[in-house]
């Protein structure tokens, strides 16, 4: 078992990958986008490339492989369950494409009624864990504070305001944007005495943190989590919604065909047992061993150590960050808080678009950040600080084709594998870039607000090509 930070590197697939750079020297890559998806672990590469030489259909075939696979692919289900201390006799686990096909489903399945039909969320939400509400429900939005937490104070008030009428909490575990780490166990409380329930965008919690649905019969329990494993270091396309049994038990699945059914005539049709029910069409089995690996790693090397080694790296971080004149760190900057978020950090260089610090950092640092909205336009909105005045013009600006003043930060992410090493490498790629030391002259695209430097060229096919004979260069 690996609980040397040092040692976690030599889990992954790419580490330290030379890529090319402005200056003509290959530098090896750092990855600091893990928010948005994070490599893969070579355990889950290694199942994988096992499990493909038994590889064969799941459910209906009848020979060895395809019973192997099928058994592969329950019993996947089972080890994410137990990853997140869910009883199997209370939920279930869904599979699907990752956190968003999750959320949608359970919107789509939710029984609303005419009395409880609000979901409240938050405005720190991922757009995934809004829109879909919004077309199925009335949405409530809960206020944050100035610093970009959750009101909890706006959020008692509004389950009271509308005792009754939730149907539904829906609520980030950790927001992409600042790292904050919501208390969902307490949400949790407070949502199931409104007589509402609770589902728990865990997109981001769950790489991080340990999860734990609680039993049914304790208070705090979640009644749904939506997860992607491509966030937690199995990239093979797969995701997954665990969630109550009971409301998947009743009523017609939200897709139909081939795959969870009984009994078809012409007129009748008996749906199978979710989860079956609610999977149409052939599952993703390879992108569910892949995630059911990764789980099962994470969960040898323990929550707990991966928290504390995350944490660590983010309190150095900060402080490291702080030596920088003219940096903007949202969300809580203080390094001896870091145990109480998760390793993201959103920055802003005073004076300089996020579009160009973000393209230095890729194409003279080899280091991958990302920038932008981070799809959370209501969160950023508020961390930057923008009036509705303010706002207005801008968007009217970007809806005219113009996104040269998109409105952004430049979102720093950590993953299991990131070292001090990687931090020092991004805080002097940063204070080089504030001293006007970059070599690229950059042409900023209107309509899509990227920087890009004159005369350079990637060649893609030198490093990777579709070819039969190519391969990875
Ligand atoms: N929720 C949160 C908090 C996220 O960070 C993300 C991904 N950035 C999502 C939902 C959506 O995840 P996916 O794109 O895998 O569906």
């Amino acid at each position: 078992m690996k609980t040397n930070p040092s040692d976690f590197r030599t889990l992954f697939c790419g580490m330290d990958t030379p890529v090319p750079t402005l200056s003509g020297a290959t530098l090896p890559y750092v990855n600091l986008d893990n928010a948005a998806s994070t490599p893969a672990l070579l355990h889950v590469k290694d199942t994988v490339n096992q499990f493909l030489t038994y590889y064969a259909s799941v459910h209906r075939g009848t020979g060895f492989k395809s019973q192997l696979s099928t058994h592969a692919y329950e019993s996947a289900r089972s080890l994410l369950l137990d990853f997140v201390g869910a009883d199997s006799q209370t939920h279930l686990c869904i599979f699907g494409k990752n956190t968003t096909e999750a959320i949608n489903k359970l919107a789509r399945r939710f029984p609303f009624s005419e009395q409880r039909n609000i979901v409240l969320i938050s405005q720190m939400e991922h757009h995934s864990n809004d829109l879909p509400w919004r077309a199925v429900a009335n949405v409530v939005h809960v206020r944050l504070l100035p610093d970009g937490r959750l009101d909890e104070t706006h959020y008692d008030e509004l389950l009271e305001k509308y005792r009754g009428r939730i149907a539904l909490v829906a609520i980030s575990g950790a927001s992409n944007v600042t790292g904050y780490i919501n208390p969902i166990h307490r949400l949790a409380e407070k949502a199931h005495h409104a007589g509402a329930q609770i589902m728990v965008d865990c997109a981001q919690l769950a790489p991080h943190r340990k999860v734990n649905l609680l039993p049914l019969d304790d208070p705090a329990h979640l009644d749904y989590i939506a997860l992607s494993a491509h966030k937690m270091y199995a990239p093979f396309g797969s995701g997954a919604l665990i969630g109550r049994r009971d409301i998947f038990e009743q009523g017609d699945p939200d897709l139909r065909g081939g795959g969870q059914v009984e009994i078809v005539t012409k007129q009748q049709v008996v749906w199978s047992a979710p989860p079956e029910r609610e999977e149409a069409g052939s599952p993703n089995t390879i992108g569910a061993v892949a995630m059911a690996a990764a789980a099962a790693q994470l969960a040898q090397i323990g929550m707990d150590t991966v928290a504390a080694h995350e944490a660590d790296l983010t309190a150095y971080a900060l402080r490291k960050l702080q030596s920088l004149s003219g940096i903007h760190i949202y969300g809580d900057p203080r390094p001896e808080f870091a145990d109480q978020r998760l390793g993201v950090i959103p920055i802003n260089l005073e004076g300089m678009s996020h579009f160009l610090v973000a393209a230095i950092l890729g194409y003279e640092y080899g280091i991958g950040v990302r920038n932008g909205c981070f799809c959370a336009h209501p969160y950023l909105l508020h961390l930057l600080g923008f009036s509705e005045e303010e706002a207005d013009q801008i968007r009217s600006q970007m809806i005219s084709g113009d996104r040269r003043n998109a409105p952004g930060m430049v979102r720093i992410s950590f993953g299991l594998y990131n070292s001090k090493d990687d931090v020092d490498r991004l805080v002097e790629a940063l204070h080089q870039i504030r001293a006007g030391k970059y070599i690229g002259r950059y042409q900023q695209n209107s309509a899509t607000g990227e920087f890009f430097p004159l005369g350079w060229q990637t060649h893609f096919e030198d490093y990777f090509t579709f070819h039969p004979n190519g391969g990875i260069a």
